[in-house]
């Protein structure tokens, strides 16, 4: 069912020209004297069962997004399509049936999660809150979920602090999954864990994928990770989605400058084969006065002077036609 979805390609949720502009406030007056482009005209649908990477170095707007599609931040612009309609600009009641559909988790689970709270009660709020069960049928739900989350019912009556940080994020992943949603955003949601542990979420959430139309936006600036658990990977610099393509499509054969220098830092687990380093040069400029034409021209070791004026648009590469890059090069 799932394979035949993915084939089919239907659209759990799917965003167009999505922008994010924050006013910078200066002086007494707090006077707007510019914007920081966060996320700045990003296009993109995650299908049903699917698993969209979201990788770029810090600072990029790849969390903005994640936030932006939950609306736990108001858009400046775009539109984000759930169910065939447009919930970037509904009342907190319009919005209410379509909360239940999109859920996160952090990267924090001990931040995230309320300290007073038992881990049985924070499982069992989101259903409280929309009113889906009560009393002895919550429990039962809340305990299958414990359980779904490779958690102990028996643990319910436990608090934060007396859980591991991994057992912390399955707790997050029980929250999550409480309201049946179709789209999971996970934001960073192992980088906070050990290694060894951060394999078994990750392995976990792919578990619960499997057999289901659950969708997952996943956020990382682990590329390793990103490449484990995706189907697709799009790639942003500076607000903007630079390219998208195939989980081994992209990591095979990456067509924009940025993502080969990305993938060019990722060490290869076979001494045998070396990767050729393609490493780029400074930091990533800032949002509010980003380079004018391709925003990555200054970094770029293939800019001619067209880019320094002309933005590029995403378009199928001309190499690999289905991979959609965003470079007047390739
Ligand atoms: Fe580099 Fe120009 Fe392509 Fe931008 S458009 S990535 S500057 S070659």
């Amino acid at each position: 069912m799932v394979e035949a979805a993915q084939k089919q390609r239907i659209p759990a949720v799917e965003v167009v020209d999505l922008k994010k502009h924050f006013p910078v406030k200066k002086g007494l007056l707090r006077r707007t004297v510019g914007h920081v482009h966060a996320v700045d005209g990003v296009s993109f649908a995650i299908y049903e069962g699917e698993t969209l990477g979201l990788v770029g170095e810090s600072g990029c707007g790849k969390s903005t997004v994640g936030r932006l599609l939950l609306r736990l931040i108001e858009p400046s612009a775009g539109s984000i399509m759930v169910d065939g309609a447009d919930v970037s600009r509904m009342s907190k009641a319009e919005m209410r049936p379509y909360r239940r559909q999109m859920q996160i988790i952090f990267q924090d689970p001990f931040s995230s999660l309320n300290p007073r709270m038992s881990a049985g009660d924070i499982v069992g709020e989101p259903l409280m809150v929309h009113g889906i069960s009560r009393g002895k049928e919550r429990a039962e739900r809340v305990a299958a979920l414990f359980e779904r989350v490779g958690l102990r019912p028996a643990q319910m009556r436990n608090f934060p602090h007396e859980f591991s940080g991994g057992q912390r994020q399955r707790i997050c992943i029980a929250r999550a999954l409480a309201l049946g949603p179709k789209v999971i955003v996970g934001d960073e949601p192992v980088s906070a864990l050990d290694v060894s542990i951060q394999a078994q979420v990750i392995n976990l959430l792919m578990d619960l994928q499997r057999g289901s139309n659950l969708s997952y936006l996943f956020i990382s600036h682990n590329l390793a990770v990103v490449e484990h658990i995706s189907h697709r990977v799009a790639v942003m610099y500076l607000g903007r989605i630079v390219e998208v393509a195939e989980k081994k499509t992209i990591f095979t054969s990456p067509q924009h400058p940025y993502t080969e220098a990305l993938l060019s830092a990722v060490p290869v687990p076979d001494p045998a084969i070396k990767r050729e380093k393609r490493l780029v040069e400074g930091d990533v400029p800032s949002p509010v006065n980003r380079p004018s034409g391709c925003h990555f021209h200054t970094r770029c070791p293939y800019a001619i002077d067209r880019c320094k004026v002309e933005e590029p648009t995403l378009k199928p590469a001309a190499k690999s036609p289905e991979t959609l890059v965003a470079c007047h090069l390739r």
